[in-house]
């Protein structure tokens, strides 16, 4: 078998000789319950750089020893790239949401052998899911992997937004003490209105996390949480995403891109938030009208905006967010901390022994298999409207 593995490249410097940490927590549960990864072994040292090129994801021993032959590059984009190139002869392929390899429905027709994709992470949005379907393409991914890790991002960029720490920290970098310019928008969160748009996995975590900070808790999702979760977090209920951001001082965003969320905060919604309100996107960045975010922190109408997606990715140098007002960006890393990349490391070889040795992926991890949505998949996702 070919495996084929778009990673993003190695840092400028080179792949890190020494790390800032000689280890990493040992995680071997989610908050649901669910088991972390549990794969016959692993080839990498837990806290590795695993999700650049040189990192492999770790798979290569394991791999090479079982007679397959992997293949990794990060160049994904251009004409005739390496990923087109060796896409026509792959049977699998792996790519990670921070450096998504497009899967779309044109390349799946030129790719006859292709039996499994994978996403090292969680979000298969960059796969065609209609022709994943059509071609009997089993698509699966590392559910709950990088879920804290995003809740974790996600708390510390509504912090930053709201205290207004990135410029704070420049005028250090700057070697000035001008502290009138600067606290000039900086609040306390305690006591704000603060609503979850989404509230699975992610969500649930960021609200979770959230409430010792005194604040006032909202969320809309399709379905309720269950009652004793609502009294346990004092979080109030929206039916709809329009009832609820009127209410909020922050808005934070965990619904996957659907049809039903793509650009669904545009103009109109902005307009109805309150003025001055925060914005978190580390969903996925087509769910903000690019244009409407930029003129909204341009007004006032948006006091911050911070997230770490974008369309597309990576993202040009030109693009509107880079430069926007008030703005808390970080490339697409909330849920590639060394301390994820070890877990959706661990679960993309999970996934791949399973396949490998023809045995049933577990049931949360997929997304599309046997010709339909399947899993976490028939879940999340509509067949016929992504
Ligand atoms: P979950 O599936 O656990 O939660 C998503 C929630 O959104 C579900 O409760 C779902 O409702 C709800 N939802 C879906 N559509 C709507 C809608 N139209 N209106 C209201 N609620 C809706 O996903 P996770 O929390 O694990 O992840 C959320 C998203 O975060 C992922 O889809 C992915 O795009 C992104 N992500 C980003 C990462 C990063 O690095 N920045 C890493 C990992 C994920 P229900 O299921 O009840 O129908």
């Amino acid at each position: 078998m070919k495996v084929l593995a778009v990673l993003y490249p190695d840092p400028a410097g080179g792949y890190p000789p020494q790390y800032a940490r000689d280890s990493i927590p040992v995680i071997d549960r989610y908050p649901n319950g669910q088991t972390t990864p549990t794969p016959s072994g692993l080839d990498f040292t837990p806290g590795e750089l695993l999700g650049s090129v040189s990192g492999e994801l770790g798979l290569r021993g394991f791999l090479e020893a079982a007679g397959h032959k992997l293949v990794v590059t990060s160049d994904k984009d251009r004409e005739g790239s390496d990923f087109d190139r060796e896409l026509a002869s792959a049977d699998v392929v792996i790519s990670q949401p921070f450096w998504p390899a497009y899967l779309t429905r044109e390349r799946i027709e030129a790719a006859p052998n292709l039996r499994l994709a994978i996403t090292a992470g969680i979000g298969s949005d960059h796969v065609d899911l209609d022709a994943a379907i059509e071609h009997g393409i089993t698509v699966a991914e590392v559910t709950f992997s990088n879920s804290i890790s995003v809740a974790e991002h996600t708390v510390m960029m509504i912090l930053a937004l709201v205290r207004d720490y990135l410029p704070q920290w420049q005028v250090v970098k700057d070697g000035g003490w001008d502290i009138a310019d600067v606290v000039s928008r900086s609040y306390d969160l305690e006591g704000m209105h603060v609503g979850a748009f989404g509230a699975g996995r992610i969500g649930t975590a960021v609200l979770r996390r959230l409430k010792p900070f005194d604040v006032h808790l909202h969320y809309t999702d399709k379905h309720r949480l269950p009652p004793e979760v609502e009294a346990e977090l004092g979080v109030e209920w929206h039916e709809t995403v329009q009832d609820m951001v009127p209410q909020c001082d922050v808005v934070t965003i965990h619904a996957p891109l659907h049809h039903e969320t793509e650009g669904l905060f545009d103009e109109a919604l902005l307009g109805t938030m309150r003025r001055g309100a925060y914005l978190v996107d580390t969903a996925r960045g087509k769910i903000c009208d690019r244009d409407a975010v930029v003129r909204a922190l341009e007004s006032g109408q948006l006091a911050g905006y911070a997230g770490d997606v974008w369309f597309p990715q990576p993202a040009p140098p030109d693009h509107p967010w880079r430069t926007m007002p008030h703005h808390g960006m970080t490339p697409h890393t909330s849920g590639t901390s060394l301390s994820a990349q070890a877990r959706y490391a661990a679960g993309t070889r999970e996934i791949l022994e399973c396949f490998l040795e023809g045995r049933p992926i577990r049931d949360e991890y997929l997304i599309v298999d046997g010709g339909a949505l399947a899993g976490a998949g028939a879940h999340s996702y509509t067949a016929g409207g992504r």
